[in-house]
């Protein structure tokens, strides 16, 4: 449950050069009529976004702190009532419309590869998965493309999301960004506790909840996304990991790392093994429910 992509980080120039690869492969050649001109569109309006003039390549590649100052920007310009109506949204319609849908499966798949994580970042629970004949992912536009048609093709706006989230998230605009950085301890958490002592045998004797009060920003994503509800399911996973935790004992454990050892295994890969358990947060995104195993063995 929400995971952001940082784990994985690299610095900003690898970031652009990823973005940039993506534009050569899908829009470079592309020709535009006058009326639906992006670049157009792009010279006349974005030519001084807090001194700095866009391209339409620029916009596709933007960083992901240059896409939020781009979006402050075009939420503060009032360029829109200056203009003739058609003669403004033609081009943005066209990127929304044409251009997006346009791109070939071969830009889905580079970019669900140059992203890392296997996992839905919004829910930790369902896979993304792309290839040529299977579609098991969908593609989230963080900043709505309803509202922000200019970033439909923007790379860093182009989040590989499960199906269920992308549905429940539809044109809402969310706090949680998954192209930012944020502090582990800043994230929502999950809180585990136990209503009586049978919880081994009985999975009604557990609780489950996403802690947001120390980050309240959260809680409307977590909402619309039905997240609470969903891992209220997910009890069995928290049986299973605090049935672990209860029931190894520590010297089966030493025996068992030191077998781990012998074949040249360490201790983190046998939690990873018998527990089922990541060793850090930079794995969240390798295996569904990841964080709330992590979670309820550490934190809980
Ligand atoms: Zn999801």
């Amino acid at each position: 449950m929400f995971v952001p992509y940082l784990f994985a980080s690299k610095d900003d120039k690898e970031k652009r050069s990823i973005a940039e690869s993506f534009y050569e492969k899908n829009l470079r050649n592309r020709r535009y009529s006058d009326s639906q001109n992006p670049e157009e569109w792009c010279n006349r309006y974005l030519s001084n976004v807090n001194g700095k003039s866009y391209s339409y390549k620029d916009v596709v590649c933007a960083l992901p702190t240059e896409l939020m100052e781009l979006k402050e920007f075009l939420d503060h310009e009032h360029f829109r009532s200056n203009d003739d109506k058609n003669d403004l949204n033609s081009p943005l319609e066209y990127i929304k419309n044409r251009l997006y849908e346009d791109m070939a499966q071969d830009a889905m798949i580079f970019l669900h590869e140059t992203v890392s994580g296997k996992v839905c970042p919004y829910c930790n629970r369902n896979y993304v998965y792309v290839d040529g004949r299977i579609k098991g992912c969908d593609f989230d536009h963080y900043l709505p493309k309803s509202k922000y048609p200019l970033f439909a093709a923007s790379f860093y706006n182009l989040i590989p999301a499960c199906p269920i989230c992308n549905r429940f998230k539809k044109d809402e605009l969310f706090y949680f960004f998954p192209h930012k950085e944020y502090d582990y301890d800043a994230l929502p958490h999950f809180r585990v506790w136990l209503k009586a002592d049978d919880y081994m045998t009985n999975i009604e004797s557990i609780e489950i909840e996403i802690d947001c009060r120390k980050c309240a920003d959260f809680e409307k994503d977590i909402n619309r996304l039905k997240l609470g509800t969903l891992y209220k399911a997910h009890r069995d996973i928290v049986q299973e990991v605090l049935i672990c935790k209860e029931t190894y004992s520590e010297r089966y454990l030493s025996e068992l790392a030191e077998s781990f050892e012998r074949n040249g295994l360490t201790k983190e890969r046998m939690m990873e093994i018998v527990y089922n358990i990541p060793s850090s947060p930079e794995q969240f995104l390798d295996k569904p429910l990841s964080k709330l195993r992590y979670e309820v063995w550490y934190m809980n």
